[in-house]
């Protein structure tokens, strides 16, 4: 228990350093003006084991967004983008909050909070999802199999082992990492195996917005973004049905709510997740803006149309927020 502590301590601290490190460099040697999106997920009472890393407390997430509003400017994401192509204002630096997944604490947790300071959003919805009562596929494999200790999943004609010496929780990820170019009706299979497996481990999981919350959102002034059907890595799936998705989720989006569904963001976004191709395919759907999980700020530039972004985790240090 000291040990992990230790450990995590000194990893916290390694990566701040290197943080602040980078950050001063940035800052003092670029003096473009910068755009820089935000990347949320979940914001929870209490993290607690977090495996996935995609949880932020309410208490450090209120005080970064009260850090962050005191330097720099927050425009909804359009209007930010919208405005790189020009003079920003202030010292030159301007933010856009983002998150990923469209969770029920989106609605119950952020949306209060941001209603309250006046500031506008984005957050992207993964269709397949929204008003469903249900985790995402996976947050849940992960969970079921890091939580159970199960060992093997035979579901139609998938199968995986844990390996000899492989801990359950790295046994999860690469069933997860697996599953991300999967045929859905296999995630779908391999999901009834697992839940048939570990009936104790469900409640708890969380779901995503219902349809109603996210027009409640969409109406208060937040933008509703896409973040695709399935929430698998588009990069890795035939691209007919990765466009199909890019295409669907927009459609259904502007359905539902009402108003354009001018972003899109990749699901995992990771360099692996998306390429050329996909990136077209998103500016062809109609999309003014594509967001990726690719760590670093924006620089301001008229054609810019994929944004990287700052991965907000509990620990950030919004003090160095250009490391
Ligand atoms: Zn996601």
């Amino acid at each position: 228990m000291l040990n992990s502590a230790l450990r995590n301590f000194a990893r916290v601290n390694y990566h701040g350093i290197r943080r602040a490190v980078r950050h001063a460099k940035n800052k003092f040697t670029d003096r473009a003006p910068k755009l820089i999106v935000l990347a949320y997920h979940r914001v929870l009472p209490e993290t607690g084991d977090n495996l996935l890393n995609t949880a932020v407390s309410v208490k450090t997430f209120s005080k970064q967004i009260e850090s962050i509003s005191k330097n720099m400017k927050i425009l909804p994401l359009s209007e930010a983008a919208a405005k790189s192509g020009g003079r920003l204002p202030g010292d030159g630096i301007i933010a856009a909050l983002t998150f990923d997944d469209a969770y029920s604490d989106n609605y119950s947790v952020v949306f209060p909070l941001l209603k309250k300071k006046g500031i506008s959003a984005s957050f992207f919805v993964p269709t397949g999802y929204a008003g469903k009562d249900i985790p995402m596929w996976d947050y849940e494999v992960v969970e079921r199999i890091s939580r159970s200790g199960v060992e093997r999943i035979e579901a139609g004609d998938y199968r995986q082992q844990r390996r000899v010496n492989e801990s359950g929780l790295s046994f999860a990820f690469r069933v997860f990492n697996d599953l991300k170019s999967r045929d859905f009706h296999i995630i779908d299979e391999a999901l009834t195996f697992l839940r048939r497996k570990t009936p104790g481990i469900g409640p708890g999981m969380g779901r995503c917005m219902s349809w109603e919350e996210i027009k409640e959102l969409s109406e208060a002034g937040m933008e509703i973004g896409s973040h695709a059907v399935t929430h698998r890595s588009l990069a890795r799936i035939p691209l007919p049905e990765a466009a199909g998705e890019i295409r669907r989720s927009k459609a259904d989006i502007e359905e539902k709510t009402g108003a354009a569904c001018l972003h899109f963001a990749f699901p995992f976004g990771s360099r692996l997740d998306y390429n050329s191709a996909l990136v077209d395919e998103v500016r062809k759907a109609g999309y003014s803006t594509c967001i990726l999980n690719i760590h670093g700020y924006n620089r301001a530039d008229p054609g810019i149309f994929t944004f990287k972004r700052i991965i907000m985790e509990e620990h950030t240090d919004t003090r160095f927020i250009l490391g």
